[in-house]
């Protein structure tokens, strides 16, 4: 059971700092929040079709980041995979906590930006122990 993981793929979003929000709390989630729990996966060897990426995906839960309503990773994987198990978007977040204004700049990350980024971990990490426990309520 403990080798269960929940992939996590978020969008590019290169130069784009909600796409930087994304990708921070992906990493948050998969180095420290549900570490042992969720490994990340690369979007764009599944765009190019990696079949055993993409079989992987098939077989395991999955969780897509997006940075923007083109929802690249969600469109992405829904074609190549067929299904998401479940969908972020980190401009949600924004909308929710108004009081923090992500800063433009990407590099180094604002202060603002990064508690957006740990706030969407919070969720994504919680939405990961969910999948699991439907897993295993599957296996029964
Ligand atoms: S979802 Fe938006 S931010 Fe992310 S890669 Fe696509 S266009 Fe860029």
């Amino acid at each position: 059971m403990s080798d269960e993981k929940v992939y996590i793929l978020p969008c590019s979003g290169i130069g784009k700092v909600f796409g930087s929000i994304g990708r921070e709390a992906a990493y948050i989630v998969v180095d420290e929040l549900a570490k042992d729990k969720t490994k990340l996966e690369c979007l764009p060897l599944v765009v190019k079709g990696k079949k055993e990426i993409i079989e992987t995906l098939k077989a395991n839960k999955v969780i897509v980041i997006d940075g923007c309503p083109m929802r690249c990773s969600y469109n992405d994987i829904t074609e190549a995979v067929g299904k998401v198990d479940a969908q972020f978007m980190s401009t949600d977040i924004v909308k929710e906590r108004r009081d923090l204004k992500p800063e433009k700049q990407i590099i180094p990350m604002g202060e603002n930006a990064k508690k957006l980024s740990l706030i969407l971990a919070e969720k994504i990490a919680s939405k990961v122990n969910e999948l699991l426990e439907e897993n295993r309520g599957g296996d029964e």
